[in-house]
């Protein structure tokens, strides 16, 4: 039988999921894979939840889509008022489209397009931070500062300048207090918003707990508050891309009500539609909106399958089981769970430096040397060993590599289903302790 399919590597094959159970994939011969990383923080509410799939069913039987540019439907409208009834103070209006990527493009054009609507044409730049990702379309791929993902596009990338991350295991100086780290990483965006020049500058993206290249990082208290300082000094607007840590994920519905800060815009997906369905939105300001309103009154951009009558459908099935089931209070009963376990396991191996994250969303770093954080040689592929260990083993977690200023060392990020229980916290800790062993054995 041919393969004419282009996936993720054109190297070997990889194993058929054939079904979902809860917190667990089976593949077409039985094997089951405990999913600790819900795919990349998607899963999270495991992969048979019969609430959404009763909504996919039922939707499917009155409309599946109907092209926005000549209707709206019940589930996006119910969609938007949902999202909007429980986002932090300001957001009042939902862009839908269809992920991650998508929604942060949404984002930068619509911050362009406000600027000129409110006759500020000279504003364009986007400053972000090093150690981010925030999709892989050209847009968020310049906003993104992971090097490896961006190297081969470079000449490709609008120019973004990237800012120090809030790193606190790495970079916090001896006797530096945790709010005065914060603080003193918050103004290197005044440094760079002044250098580039305060009336160019459109916005200031950061993951508020940074995902995929970082484990699982969170701000430090105090540290956001002081970039919206910062972003409301110099009429910069604020984007949080809460795609991989936002609905749920930490705890919080939105992660950055944690930090206690209200964003300009919001971008959320993967756990909107916890993989039933492609979904993402951008949440914008009323301000934003307005001002759209008051000038062109259209918003110059658009994809076909935004507010898709499915997707929609299966985001509200979702946001449903996570704020009627007390799903977040779970989040973070379990949370505190898993990260209780992996300190037990790792809190004095010789090669874990730093255990980290928010809710059911956790880091491990992997280091060669506890005491100097020296990271692995990256040609050791520490990462990629583990990942293969793991899934050999029946779990599935996302390992990443070095990510910023070539020396970041190896991490694994966790993000199971809300739904995880005690005994599969133990299989899945387990399993990724005999994993890394393995790995580093090898
Ligand atoms: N932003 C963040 C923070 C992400 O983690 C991701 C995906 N890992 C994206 C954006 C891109 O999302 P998608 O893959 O759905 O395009």
């Amino acid at each position: 039988m041919p393969n004419h399919i282009f996936g993720r590597s054109t190297k070997g094959t990889l194993p058929t999921a054939v079904s979902g159970e809860g917190c667990y994939l089976i593949d077409s011969t039985g094997k089951r894979y405990l999913d600790g990383s819900g795919g990349a923080a998607v899963s999270c509410l495991g992969h048979s939840n019969a609430a959404v799939r009763a909504a996919l069913h039922q939707q499917l039987d009155q409309v599946a889509f109907a092209h926005t540019g000549f209707f709206t439907s019940a589930p996006a409208e119910q969609l938007a008022d949902t999202l909007v009834a429980h986002a932090p103070d300001g957001i009042e209006r939902v862009y839908l489209v269809s992920g991650g990527s998508e929604a942060v493009e949404a984002s930068l054009k619509l911050a362009r397009q406000y600027f000129l609507e409110i006759g500020q044409p000279q504003r364009h730049r986007v400053i972000a931070r090093r150690q981010s990702y925030h999709g892989n379309t050209l847009g968020a791929l310049a906003t993104g500062g992971n090097e490896w993902r961006r190297a081969q596009f470079a000449p490709m990338l609008v120019e973004t300048t990237h800012i120090s991350p809030c790193y606190e295991y790495r970079d916090r100086a001896d006797g530096e207090s945790l709010e005065a780290y914060g603080q003193r990483v918050a103004d290197e965006l005044e440094t760079e918003i002044q250098r580039l020049g305060p009336d160019t500058v459109m916005a200031f993206v950061a993951e508020p707990v940074v995902g995929a290249t970082a484990g699982a990082v969170p701000a430090v208290p105090g540290y956001l508050k002081r970039i919206r300082q910062i972003c409301d000094r110099h009429g910069v607007l604020l984007i949080l891309d809460e795609v991989m840590c936002g609905m749920g994920r930490t705890g919080h519905l939105f992660a950055c009500s944690e930090d206690g800060v209200s964003p300009d815009m919001i971008t959320i997906a993967k756990g909107l539609g916890a993989g039933y369905q492609p979904i993402g939105a951008l949440l914008c300001s009323g301000k934003i909106y307005d001002a759209i309103a008051a000038g062109s009154g259209f918003f110059q951009h658009g994809h076909t399958y935004m507010g898709h009558a499915m997707a929609a459908a299966a985001a509200n099935a979702v946001l449903g089981e996570i704020l009627n089931t007390g799903l977040l209070a779970r989040v973070r009963e379990q949370g505190e769970k898993l990260d209780a376990a992996l300190r037990r396991t790792f809190g004095q191996h010789p090669h874990v430096g730093d255990i980290r994250g928010r809710g059911l969303f956790r880091g491990v770093e992997l280091v060669q040397d506890r005491d100097t954080k020296a990271p692995f040689d990256p040609s050791r592929k520490i990462h990629a060993k583990i990942k293969a260990e793991a899934f050999a083993a029946g779990l599935i977690c996302y390992p990443m590599g070095g990510t910023i200023d070539g020396q970041r060392g190896d991490h694994v990020l966790l993000a199971p289903p809300f739904i995880i229980t005690d005994d599969q916290i133990d299989e899945l800790v387990s399993k990724l302790s005999g994993a890394i062993e393995k790995a580093l054995a090898a």
